[in-house]
Parts: C-alpha cells; sequence; structure tokens
C-alpha cells in the first residue's frame, strides 16, 4: 500500500502555500526556476528579483546584455552561464512565443536549459496542469516512502505518474521540498516524522539520546 492519500493529507496541512506564492505567473514560476538550479531558494531569491525588476517580460530579457544579467546574479552559483541561459531562454519566447511562455511539456523542454523538473514546475505551478517536479528531495522522499524505487528522477517521475492519483501531482513538490529540509533530510529524523507510519523506509532513525 502506497497510503499516497493519507501522507499527501497530513504533508499538506502541515506545509501550506503562501499565499503570494500561488499567484506567480508562468514566466516568473520559469525565470525563478531556471535560476535556482543547485542553488538555495533563499540565494535564489534576491537576484531573481534584481532580474524580474531589471527586466519584467521575456522581450525585455531579450535585449540584455549578458554582462548586465550576470552582474545582477553575482550572488549565485553558475551565474554567468545562467545569465546567458535566461537570456536565450528569453529571446526564444520572444521569437517563437510571442514573449508567452508555452503550456506544453515538449514545447517547455525544447527551450534552453528547461528540463523536466523546470517544466514540471511551470505546468504544476503557474498553469495548474498536474504534472510533478522531480527534485532532490522529492526523488529521496519517493524512494524513501515505498511510492518507487527508481534510481534516477527521470524514472522516478515516470513511476510516480503512474502510481500515484494525479489530484496530488501538482501538490507532490510543493510539500515534499519543506517536509525534505524540516525532517527527511539527507540524515531523516525519523522520530518526528508524521508519515513515519506509512513509510517503507528500513532504516528509520531514532531520537539521539
Ligand atoms: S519515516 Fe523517516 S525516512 Fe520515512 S518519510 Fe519519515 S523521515 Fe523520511
Amino acid at each position: 500500500m502506497l497510503h499516497a492519500d493519507e501522507i499527501m493529507r497530513v504533508l499538506t496541512r502541515r506545509y501550506r502555500e503562501p499565499a503570494e506564492a500561488a499567484k506567480a505567473t508562468p514566466w516568473k514560476v520559469l525565470l525563478f526556476t531556471a535560476l535556482s538550479a543547485r542553488t538555495r531558494d533563499t540565494q535564489t531569491e534576491p537576484a531573481f528579483r534584481r532580474v524580474i525588476t531589471a527586466y519584467q517580460t521575456p522581450a525585455a530579457l531579450s535585449r540584455a546584455r549578458e554582462a548586465d544579467v550576470a552582474r545582477l546574479l553575482n550572488t549565485i552559483g553558475l551565474y554567468r552561464s545562467k545569465a546567458r541561459n535566461i537570456v536565450a531562454l528569453a529571446k526564444m519566447l520572444t521569437t517563437q512565443y510571442k514573449g508567452r511562455v508555452p503550456k506544453d511539456m515538449d514545447a517547455l523542454v525544447a527551450l534552453p536549459a528547461v528540463g523536466r523538473k523546470t517544466a514540471s514546475c511551470v505546468l504544476a505551478y503557474a498553469f495548474g496542469i498536474p504534472a510533478i517536479a522531480v527534485d532532490t528531495h522529492v526523488f529521496r522522499i519517493a524512494n524513501r516512502l515505498g511510492w518507487t524505487k527508481e534510481n534516477t528522477p527521470e524514472k522516478t517521475e515516470r513511476a510516480l505518474r503512474a502510481r500515484i492519483p494525479k489530484r496530488h501531482w501538482i501538490r507532490i513538490n510543493k510539500v515534499m521540498v519543506p517536509f525534505g529540509r524540516e525532517i527527511c533530510g539527507r540524515v531523516p529524523k525519523c522520530w518526528m516524522c508524521p508519515v513515519a507510519k506509512w513509510c517503507d523506509f528500513s532504516e528509520k532513525t531514532r531520537a539521539p539520546k
């Protein structure tokens, strides 16, 4: 038994999303997610705000000089390549989609530096289309819970899509990121876990004495 309904009910109650996040536009979700690769959200947030304030639309960013964008991003990792990627992304959105973010997985993953995780975030959070964004937290936790037993994020996404009811897809990443940070991290705190009774993990940890 996967106990997806029980686990998602408990985690959704514990990790409610802020109202502001629910109002994000497709362009903001795409830009933020593209900038957040291998960077903590707390570091991504100020860099994202500087870029979105200077270049509010894909058209504006498509005309920017990479060096100017890189200067706005230089507090986060890989800032030069991220500057190059987001300018290329803005150019493609402007020339091929009239500055709009496409609503389609195949079109999204064809954009520069957009993988399935970023595309799934855009579909789920900006358009409300069921999609499962498998990042490091979802990958780790889904395997521990026994929802999947896969060795790559791509296979995990495929397995979750086959096994977890669609009504949960959008919220899986939303709740598992904070749950992974607070409790089910690299070394899990199983003794304080609200879903432990439904978890398959064979090496559950105990509270330190
Ligand atoms: S019991 Fe432990 S391994 Fe399982 S979900 Fe909870 S914290 Fe993670």
